[in-house]
């Protein structure tokens, strides 16, 4: 007899439809919808009060929404006169301050949700005649976050980037559906924050786990997520990857929350938009309507400069640069009095009253005005 191959399971991690909570009177997330594939990395983006940790915990259980549905790994957890408690979801918790038990062993926190044999390994009674090896789902966790040999230390012996890993491992241990994570970086040291998202995405992705992260800093959104959700009172306003999100944004606060960006006032042409800069092809071209006022929207990064070719009153100016080693921020006044930022390799070292020329190097976007 020969077997079928057997098929992927293609079953979403979560599926959220709908979702709407209101305090008091007040929406805090309003009809919000997304799914998370298995091993898929999902960042809650936006500004204070948007209704990011809200929405966290609703996944979680923590908050019983006004109307939606939630499912998890295909299993309803909230739906019409249905609600599962957080224990009865397959939901693992990374919370802001990482929350380990200061009182058990690195080991034993990561214990802490398992079923009762690995449970039975820290219960303190029989832990003085039972100090063996701590049990293998312990042991893969572990490895897998990078810290074999820490299973006895306890919470105040570890480094912030080490408190947050055993809490990633103890969320992981008990093979959740998706593991949710409120703000993991706020914690940490500003320098270590780069190398810890890295650290954190490879881990994930090793489990093949799916997550949501909470994030109000949009250089970890873009570098950890594999999509990004931005939200805006109580609304996603785009979902989509990293980079359709900071180079083709559908709003303007998109286009100017997720990065720095330089907003030109121009006027829709033929495939493009007319502006101080001259001609810029425009990738929305959808909505030309010709003669339309328009903004548009150019990052740093897609602007260059060259020394003016006419020195005169024509040129733009160099107002001050910024040196990164890796690159630099220049700021230029350009003839109108209107000021741009270029963010450009470092071969030429920019000086203030430097007369330039200022280049567009790609397509931009555009706003109505
Ligand atoms: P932050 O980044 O500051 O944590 P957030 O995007 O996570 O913000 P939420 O914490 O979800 O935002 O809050 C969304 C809105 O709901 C805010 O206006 C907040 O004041 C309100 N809110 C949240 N929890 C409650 C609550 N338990 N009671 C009343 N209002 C609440």
């Amino acid at each position: 007899m020969i077997s079928e191959p057997s098929q992927p399971d293609t079953t979403p991690a979560l599926v959220v439809r709908e979702i709407s909570k209101s305090f008091d009177g007040t929406d805090a997330v309003n009809d919000v919808s997304f799914q998370v594939e298995q091993g898929e990395i999902l960042a809650l983006l936006g500004p204070s009060g948007c209704g990011k940790s809200t929405t966290l915990r609703v996944l979680a259980g923590f908050e019983r929404p006004n109307q939606g549905l939630v499912q998890i790994n295909g299993e309803t957890a909230v739906g019409p006169a249905l609600w599962r408690s957080p224990e009865q979801r397959r939901i693992g918790m990374v919370a802001q301050d990482f929350a380990l038990f200061p009182h058990l062993s690195v080991g034993e926190n990561i214990a802490f949700g398992l079923p009762d044999g690995h449970h039975a390994w820290w219960t303190k009674p029989l832990r003085r005649f039972r100090r063996t090896e701590p049990p293998t789902r312990v042991r893969r966790m572990l490895e897998l976050v990078g810290l074999d040999g820490f299973a006895d230390r306890y919470p105040h012996e570890l480094s912030g980037g080490e408190a947050q890993r055993v809490a990633l491992a103890r969320a992981l241990a008990p093979q959740p559906a998706a593991v949710l994570l409120d703000e993991p970086f706020s914690n940490l040291d500003q320098n270590l924050r780069a190398s810890l998202r890295l650290a954190m995405r490879n881990i994930l992705k090793q489990a093949n786990t799916a997550a949501v992260f909470v994030t109000h800093d949009r250089e970890e959104a873009l570098s950890l997520a594999d999509r990004i959700a931005v939200m805006r009172n109580g609304r996603i306003e785009q979902i989509g990857a990293p980079d359709d999100i900071y180079y083709r944004p559908e709003t303007r606060f998109i286009g100017t929350f997720v990065g720095d960006a330089n907003i030109l006032p121009g006027e829709r042409v033929r495939g493009g938009a007319e502006t101080e800069l001259g001609f810029v092809v425009v990738v929305n071209p959808a909505e030309e309507t010709a003669g339309q006022a328009i903004d548009v929207l150019l990052r740093p990064e897609q602007i260059a400069l060259r020394p003016c070719r006419d020195p005169g009153p024509d040129c733009a100016n160099v107002i001050s640069s910024e040196y990164y080693g890796h690159d630099q921020v220049v700021r230029v006044r350009l003839q109108s009095g209107k000021e741009v930022e270029a963010r450009l390799r470092t071969e030429v070292v920019w000086q203030p009253e430097d007369p330039v020329d200022v280049i567009v190097l790609d397509d931009a976007i555009a706003f109505p005005r």
